[in-house]
């Protein structure tokens, strides 16, 4: 007997199977997993709407000899601000990009889920991607267990709030407690306090221009904070650059 599941999820990635078929990795409140969605690229087929990515989706599915195939699915969002917008969709990968090397190491599935289900409606507004980004990136940390020290000075103990912070170190430490080198001075610490610990629904507008001006900084310390904990460097925020950087310089 085949058994059927019901699920809902957010579909990340698809590649070429057998056939007209093709596989996609969905998010869902267990976790990442692989399904195989048959005819999905039969320009008629129904199913062709539950592969464009990032789309999120409710399906059945059954599990023959350990591959999970979807029978049927419905379109639940698809996105079409993230997808209309290439500054957007070009975030929206490197998010992706992170969101399907790191949640294995996630250790509660269900709130990481509802986390990026509620991210993605964020970046499908009006809301600067970037800062969703790096809200996203420092969050991850948490759900992922290297989150960085940013209550209590890493040399003497004390809580504060006027720290200086050190990647390497991997959190805050006092001006005077310092003896290694530091990478954000105190106002910068205090932003990346404030995006690490803000939840989602309170970005906005008002909220996006008291960080905007250090935001490209606090990105590059993020980036350099994977790095030094995870080894990890982003290859989609390599393309970002690469294309934001020159239709830049062509607007110059
Ligand atoms: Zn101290």
């Amino acid at each position: 007997m085949k058994q059927i599941a019901q699920n809902q999820g957010l579909v990340l990635k698809t590649s070429d199977y057998k056939e007209q078929a093709v596989i996609a990795t969905i998010l869902t409140k267990n976790g990442i997993n692989n399904y195989i969605i048959k005819g999905a690229k039969k320009i008629s087929g129904g199913t062709r709407l539950l592969t464009i990515v990032p789309s999120l989706i409710s399906f059945s599915s059954t599990i023959n000899c350990g591959l999970n195939t979807i029978t049927e699915g419905t379109l639940l969002k698809s996105y079409l601000e993230i997808k209309n917008d290439l500054k957007k969709m070009l975030y929206t990968q490197a998010i992706i990009e992170k969101i399907l090397i790191f949640s294995p190491q996630v250790t509660d599935s269900l709130i990481f889920y509802n986390f990026i289900i509620e991210l993605f409606d964020m970046l499908n507004t009006q809301i600067d991607p970037l800062i969703l980004e790096v809200i996203f990136e420092l969050k991850l940390t948490y759900l992922i267990g290297i989150a960085p020290n940013v209550n209590r000075c890493l040399k003497c103990g004390e809580r504060l709030d006027d720290g200086v912070f050190s990647v390497v170190d991997g959190g805050v430490y006092h001006r005077r407690c310092v003896s290694s080198s530091i990478d954000l001075n105190e106002e910068q610490t205090k932003i990346l306090k404030l995006l690490y610990l803000i939840k989602l629904k309170n970005v906005d507008n008002q909220f996006y221009s008291l960080v905007k001006d250090d935001l490209d900084d606090i990105s590059k310390i993020v980036d350099y904070y994977y790095r030094k904990h995870l080894d990890f460097s982003s290859n989609s925020k390599k393309i970002i650059n690469e294309i934001l950087g020159k239709k830049l310089e062509k607007k110059a």
